[in-house]
């Protein structure tokens, strides 16, 4: 049955049973855990816009394999057009969530390898776009949410994957079968893992001849045997079990929910293997997954952005300073850093081409710069947030206090802001400003689609210094 609704997305969890650990104890059903459910919704809202009449063209597509109707999260670029719409749906969701909703990384895993197995295929006769199509199929009309499972553990940075003193630090091949391979080794800081129904794993980084096991492409189900899922800690993330107020956003969270991913020895049969061996193409994979994912940022974050300097007006005009120009300086510059990484997001789109595949692709110079901003300006957004929201950020008393017997009357009347907000809503929205401008936002920002160190070597690699060189010295008569 395939997953249409909220429901659906819910049951498909439950029946799933992926083995997911949070502080050391195992939790039999995500569904109805508070440090879950918020990530779990934001993910499902994937689902919902689709079948929102409103948002269907952006939501939905249909796809070229068989013609039928599809969530777009699972749709292979066919266009400009597409890689378009990928933006603006991004940036739609962020306004319904305020936080990141999961499933593009899958999508992106997806559509990389989608263009990397047909150059794999045509370079070494193997047949990996052919079995990765059945897959996609499958996918497509279950409607299924994968991770993109990229970053290895990576243990001694200055080492690679053959040379590590534990080979399981890059996720690897430990034997071949008949029926097919065995994984082992990790893969860290996966977003939406737990509430996702597959992996797609991929090489970390281009792999040296060497390095030839751990160039492994493959999709695993998250509750195969031998996989084990341990949840990361985010900033202020108690909170949610004790009280709606102080968590901030209560109902979607703060960042992906991102796990720690073990594969303990995990079997997989062949026809679920894309890329084995052909080290040749594992930069060529990671850099096409690095560009897709960069190219969201500006859609999502700038979504996210939107909401955040909603909060702010807010804010400022529950404390009646919203008139004073300083206030009205400061949210123009954060609408300007939102539209300019939106920007960046729509431009790699626009000037994107088709690969060999048929597949649509970004431009990845511009990707890259449109990620290296959100590294720059989702900070700048958050340091005019705390600007402009006041020092009450780090202060302000709890949801208990409020509600207190005791004290609850002084919070009331200490914490007000102007006649005709409740103390309640002023502190509502500060706590909107607190949870999106805290640290785990913040960290989400520099390192997910990779740090912004990864984004300067492509720089290196796409910025074509010798054209300009050449053009600077033909400028002044210099013969180069
Ligand atoms: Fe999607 Fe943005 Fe979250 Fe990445 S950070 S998964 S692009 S919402
Ligand atoms: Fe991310």
């Amino acid at each position: 049955m395939p997953i249409v609704t909220k429901e659906d997305y819910l049951r498909s969890l439950r029946e799933l049973g992926s083995v997911i650990y949070l502080n050391g104890e195992r939790i039999a059903d995500i569904t109805t855990h508070p440090a879950f459910t918020p990530h779990i919704n934001a993910a499902a809202k994937t689902y919902e816009l689709a079948l929102r009449p409103e948002s269907e063209d952006l939501a939905t597509a249909i796809s070229h394999l068989t013609g039928q109707r599809i969530n777009r999260f699972t749709h292979i670029h066919q266009s400009v057009e597409d890689l378009i719409k990928k933006v603006q749906l991004l940036r739609l969701i962020a306004h319904e969530t305020g936080s990141c909703f999961q499933r593009c990384v899958g999508w992106d895993a997806m559509n990389a390898t989608y263009m990397t197995t047909y150059e794999i295929d045509e370079k070494h006769g193997t047949n990996y776009h052919q079995r990765f199509i059945e897959y996609l199929k499958k996918i497509q009309s279950e409607n299924l949410m994968l991770v993109g499972g990229m970053t290895d553990p990576k243990g001694d940075r200055s080492l690679p994957p053959a040379e590590q003193p534990d080979p399981d630090l890059f996720t690897h091949v430990v034997e071949r079968r008949n029926d097919g391979i065995v994984i082992r080794g990790a893969k860290a800081h996966q977003t939406g893992g737990a509430n996702s129904h597959e992996i797609l794993i991929m090489p970390t980084q281009a792999m040296r001849k060497e390095d030839a096991d751990w160039a492994v492409v493959a999709a695993i189900p998250l509750n195969a045997p031998g996989v084990v899922q341990i949840f990361g800690r985010q900033t202020n993330d108690e909170r949610r079990l004790t009280s709606r107020l102080d968590s901030g956003n209560p109902d979607y969270g703060l960042v992906g929910g991102e796990t720690l991913i073990v594969f303990d020895n995990v079997f997989v049969p062949w026809e679920r293997v894309f890329m084995l061996g052909e080290n040749e193409f594992a930069g060529l994979l990671v850099e096409r997954f690095a560009t897709l994912h960069r190219q969201n940022y500006g859609g999502c974050k700038g979504g996210v952005s939107d909401i955040l300097i909603g909060a702010c007006s807010l804010a400022t005009e529950y404390q009646g300073i919203s008139k004073a120009s300083h206030v009205k300086e400061k949210l123009a510059e954060m609408i300007h850093l939102a539209e300019t990484i939106y920007s960046g997001s729509v431009a790699c789109s626009v000037m994107g081409s088709k690969t060999k595949s048929g597949a649509y692709y970004p431009d990845p110079l511009l990707a890259n710069c449109t990620k290296h901003n959100v590294t720059r300006h989702v900070y700048e957004i958050a340091r005019l947030a705390h600007d402009v929201a006041g020092g009450i950020l780090a202060t302000m008393p709890s949801e208990k206090d409020l509600r207190s017997g005791e004290v609850g009357n002084y919070v009331e009347k200490y914490m007000a802001g102007i006649k005709g907000v409740s103390t309640e809503n002023r502190l509502r929205i500060l706590r909107l400003i607190e949870n999106m401008t805290s640290g785990t936002a913040l960290v989400e920002s520099m390192h997910g689609a990779g740090s912004p160190q990864t984004q300067k070597v492509m720089y290196g690699r796409l910025g074509k210094l010798d054209m300009k060189k050449k053009m600077a010295a033909k400028l002044v008569g210099i013969d180069s």
